[in-house]
């Protein structure tokens, strides 16, 4: 599978991030390390597949709260 990797700056905390162009998937996935920062989208469409970014939806809480 080829895949072309990129750095670029990870919206969520600033840090460089890697980027992967996986072209057997048509799939753009950029994740960071200093911050766990995840998105998956689709080359094709731009659309979002899978993103995850600690401290954007969850300012003080690592994970999803739940109601008792
Ligand atoms: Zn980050």
């Amino acid at each position: 599978m080829i895949s072309i990797a990129e750095k670029v700056h990870c919206p969520n905390c600033g840090q460089i991030a890697d980027r992967y162009h996986l072209e057997a998937d048509q799939l753009i996935r950029t994740q960071c390390l200093a911050c766990d920062y995840l998105m998956i989208t689709c080359a094709r469409t731009g659309r979002v597949i899978e993103a995850y970014a600690p401290g954007l939806f969850a300012s003080s809480a690592p994970q999803p709260v739940l109601r008792p």
